[in-house]
C-alpha cells in the first residue's frame, strides 16, 4: 500500500462522517472511498458540504460509489431523503460532475475531454493524454437531461454549467440547433451527429449528448454504412422490443468491427448480426477515408481499406473469384473448422449472396 493515512480521500471521508459509513480502521475499505484522482478533490468537498446542507431539514445517506467514469465524475449514494432534500442532493450532485466534466483529474486546472485507446479522461493541456474529443461549437459544457421513451426522447433540461461561478444557466434548446446548423458546419462531429441520432443505440452521458463509450473509432468514409446499420438496428430492436447497446465500434485489420451487448429474442439477435455482418463487409470494400469503393492497401505491417486516390503502401492482390467473398465457421468441438456460409458481398445492391462452395475450391 503506497497510500498514507494521511490520504485527501480518508481525509474527505473522516470530515464527512454522517456520509461515509467508515469501517472501524480501515477508510480504505469503505464503499466511497473515491475511486479518482486528486484533482477532483476540491469538487467532491465543494459536493459534500452541499448534501450536509441539504440534510439539514432532515433525512440521511449513505455515499456508496465515488468514481471517474467516462471522463466525468459518478457520485451514487442510497438513502431515504424528503423530496426537497433530494433535490437539493442531485443537485449538489450534478454541479460537481458537471465541475469534473471541464477539470483536470490531475491537477484541477480547467480541462476538456480527451481519449487515449478508447480511455477517456478530463485533463488540461498539460496533463493530456491522447486526442481531444471535439465538442460541437455552442455545446460546451452543455448538460441536457431527457427521458428515455420508447421512439421519442424529450428534453427535460438545458443547461450550461459555468465554471467560473460554479453554477447552471438555463439555456433554450432551439438556440443550440439553430446554432449547430449555422455556424458549425466545419467543426460539426459525425460521430456526434450519429451518437445524437441513435440515443437508444449509443446510450449516451445523460449530461454529454454527443459522447458514449461506443464512439466511432474510424475514418468519416465509414460514416454512411455506419448509419445505415444503425436505421437498421433500431427497427430491429424497436420491433422487438429489448435491449441494445453499442459497446464498441472501430477499425480492425482494415475492417469496422461493431459491438454490442443487450437482450434481444433470438429471431432479433440474429437479425441485428447479419445487419453488422452487412456492415463490417461493406467496410472491406469502401474506402474509409472518403466512402467511395476501396480495395485492402497494406502499407508496411499496417491494413487499410482504401480507394486508388487515398491508398497507402501497395494493393493486396485478391485470388481470382474471392473478391468481397465471407466465410463463416464454426469450432466444431474436438473437429476441424466448419463452413457454415460461404457468401459474397454485393455492393452495388448491399446485400449477400450465397455461393457455391464448388465455384471458388476449397482454401484460401
Ligand atoms: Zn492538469
Ligand atoms: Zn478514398
Amino acid at each position: 500500500m503506497t497510500r498514507s493515512v494521511r490520504d485527501w480521500r480518508v481525509k474527505l471521508m473522516q470530515a464527512h462522517p454522517r456520509l461515509f459509513g467508515i469501517p472501524f480502521g480501515r477508510p480504505d475499505a469503505a464503499k466511497g472511498y473515491p475511486n479518482c484522482e486528486e484533482g477532483w478533490r476540491d469538487l467532491l468537498e465543494r459536493c459534500c458540504v452541499r448534501i450536509e446542507t441539504a440534510l439539514v431539514g432532515g433525512g440521511a445517506l449513505t455515499v456508496v460509489q465515488i468514481k471517474q467514469k467516462f471522463g466525468a465524475l459518478r457520485f451514487y449514494w442510497t438513502g431515504d431523503l424528503p423530496d426537497a432534500a433530494k433535490a437539493k442532493v442531485d443537485e449538489a450532485i450534478a454541479l460537481a460532475a458537471a465541475r469534473s466534466a471541464c477539470t483536470c483529474e490531475t491537477c484541477g486546472a480547467e480541462g476538456r475531454l480527451y481519449s487515449r485507446n478508447g480511455w477517456l479522461a478530463t485533463a488540461c493541456p498539460e496533463h493530456a493524454k491522447g486526442e481531444l474529443k471535439p465538442i460541437r461549437l455552442g455545446f460546451e459544457n452543455i448538460h441536457i437531461v431527457r427521458t428515455f421513451g420508447p421512439g421519442r426522447f424529450p428534453i427535460v433540461s438545458c443547461r450550461r454549467y459555468i465554471r467560473e461561478t460554479d453554477c447552471f444557466v438555463d439555456v433554450d434548446p432551439k438556440s443550440l440547433e439553430s446554432r449547430s446548423s449555422g455556424m458549425a458546419r466545419i467543426t460539426r462531429d459525425w460521430r456526434i451527429d450519429l451518437i445524437e441520432a441513435y440515443p437508444d443505440l449509443f446510450h449516451p452521458l445523460p449530461n454529454n449528448p454527443g459522447v458514449a463509450e461506443a464512439s466511432p473509432e474510424c475514418g468519416a468514409g465509414w460514416q454512411d454504412l455506419l448509419e445505415r446499420a444503425c436505421a437498421r438496428i433500431r427497427a430491429a430492436a424497436q420491433a422487438d422490443g429489448g435491449s441494445f447497446k453499442f459497446t464498441q465500434i472501430k477499425e480492425k485489420y482494415a475492417t469496422a468491427r461493431l459491438y454490442w451487448e443487450g437482450a434481444l429474442s433470438p429471431e432479433a439477435d440474429a437479425r441485428v448480426e447479419e445487419i453488422i455482418d452487412l456492415a463490417e463487409a461493406r467496410s472491406a470494400c469502401t474506402c474509409e477515408v472518403c466512402g467511395a469503393e476501396g480495395r485492402l492497401h497494406r502499407a508496411g505491417g499496417w491494413l487499410m481499406t482504401r480507394c486508388a486516390a487515398h491508398g497507402q503502401g501497395h494493393s493486396v492482390p485478391e485470388k481470382p473469384g474471392w473478391e468481397n467473398v465471407t466465410i463463416s465457421r464454426v469450432d466444431a468441438r474436438g473437429a476441424k473448422t466448419v463452413v457454415v456460409k460461404r457468401r459474397r458481398y454485393v455492393r452495388e445492391t448491399d446485400n449477400f449472396i450465397e455461393i457455391d462452395p464448388l465455384i471458388i475450391g476449397e482454401g484460401g
